[in-house]
């Protein structure tokens, strides 16, 4: 158990997208997106705050998954015909990504 590897932990990186018709007009549309921690909005909510109930209801959605705060642990797949071994979300079954702690 080597103790550098706690400096950075994985979490799941699978990626959501989602529209949204502006409910005051609605030929506009708003491109939502969660990935992991990141999260961005075209609506003005966004551009103003970064925050809008669009982003909101993608991260409700959202896997979230993170080896912090889950004590699932990381599932390993095999890849198709038994190659590449490939790290998967035991959450949802998505990618998954290494972040690194800032400390
Ligand atoms: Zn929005
Ligand atoms: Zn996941």
């Amino acid at each position: 158990m080597p103790d550098l590897v706690l400096t950075s932990f994985w979490r799941c990186d699978r990626e959501y997208r989602k529209h949204f018709a502006s409910t005051s007009d609605g030929s506009v549309v708003y491109h939502a997106y969660v990935r992991g921690l990141d999260a961005h909005c075209t609506c003005p909510g966004w551009q103003y705050h970064q925050k809008c109930r669009h982003v909101d209801e993608l991260f409700r959605e959202a896997c979230m998954w993170n080896e912090h705060w889950n004590s699932m642990g990381l599932q390993v797949m095999s890849g198709p015909g038994g190659g590449n071994e490939e790290l998967v979300c035991p959450n949802c079954g998505g990618r998954v990504a290494s972040f690194a702690d800032a400390v």
